[in-house]
């Protein structure tokens, strides 16, 4: 770092509180031309089953991730050295009053980032944002999935909707972007009106490891499985930030208590280092319910995490190429 700051110093190294609050402060490009990690947000709630205000999501973790610095102590990752990271803006949403056309929007715009060899690290939004974004970067062959949540996210129909965001992985295992055997759901809690509720998770197959079951195992196997069931074939991310404790995470639409501490969620994320991982989300993050901003940090803390991992594997597949 320089010891003296000019205006003219790179917006990443001047004081934190300075300038446009762009993610992580990294540069805002129009265009999809020289970027390797696209950071984008996708202002959209019209999926949420109970308390909204995710649409506000990505201003506010934007706003809470100018506080990240470049470096991170755990692993050593500098990610903007690794990668041309860019917030590359929020996804257009063209028909915010009408769901699958929507959710047709923001496939739309992840069609483009693809298309671009740019590798998405979406900011929601709610979680039904993830079938659109995976209809875009799992075109070619389904994909395994590491998903962090409190729910499954794979219901069925709810008040005449499929795609509501209770649903997003089953509906994206039946459209063939997902391989169920390839996907781990951790953190899964919470009270049910219906005992079968993630049937669907387990029927095909999916690893579904309850809060139970991370609390005995520890993050350390915990990691070593998510490593055995994802392989090494391309994997997403999905990060639901209400897998954390209302304690760390109150601004969420599905909060539920006994859930993460934001160091395990940081532990859980590092272990997917050296996964070949082709895009990731962070969602769910509602400021109208986050009145001091914990929920935010917490969101924008978790991205950085996905961004380093995800730098790593962009990196390795460009050194293989
Ligand atoms: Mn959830
Ligand atoms: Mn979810």
């Amino acid at each position: 770092m320089a010891d003296s700051l000019s205006k003219d110093t790179p917006l990443m190294e001047q004081p934190r509180y300075v300038g446009v609050p762009t993610f992580f402060r990294s540069p805002l490009r129009e265009t999809l031309d020289d970027v390797d990690i696209g950071i984008v947000g996708v202002p959209f709630d019209g999926g949420v089953t109970s308390r909204p205000g995710a649409r506000h999501g990505p201003r506010e973790v934007r706003n809470q991730s100018t506080l990240v610095r470049m470096i991170n102590q755990a692993t050593g990752v500098a990610p903007h050295q690794l990668c041309r990271v860019a917030d590359i803006g929020d996804a257009w949403v063209e028909s915010p009053f009408e769901l699958q056309l929507s959710h047709q929007n923001i496939e739309h715009r992840f069609h483009d980032i693809v298309d671009h060899a740019v590798v998405p690290l979406s900011v929601g939004g709610d979680h039904s944002i993830s079938l659109p974004i995976l209809r875009a970067v799992a075109k070619d062959q389904p994909v395994g999935m590491v998903h962090i949540d409190a729910h499954c996210d794979t219901g069925d129909d709810y008040m005449g909707s499929r795609f509501h965001h209770g649903a997003p992985f089953s509906r994206a295992v039946e459209e063939g972007l997902l391989d169920p055997k390839r996907t781990i759901q951790v953190g899964i809690r919470g009270t049910l009106n219906n005992a079968d509720l993630w049937r669907f998770s387990h029927d095909s197959g999916m690893r579904v490891m309850y809060m139970e079951e991370f609390h005995s195992l520890g993050v350390t196997k915990t990691i070593a499985e998510i490593r055995r069931v994802v392989g090494d074939g391309p994997v997403y991310i999905s990060f639901d930030i209400d897998c954390l404790d209302p304690a760390f995470a109150p601004g969420t639409g599905t909060p539920e208590i006994g859930g993460l501490t934001t160091l395990e969620a940081q532990l859980l994320v590092r272990g997917c280092s050296g996964l070949n991982i082709i895009g990731a989300d962070m969602v769910e993050v509602s400021p109208p319910f986050d009145p001091a901003g914990v929920t935010a940090l917490a969101g924008a803390g978790i991205l950085f995490e996905l961004l380093c991992v995800t730098s790593e594997a962009v990196a390795q597949r460009q050194s293989k190429s």
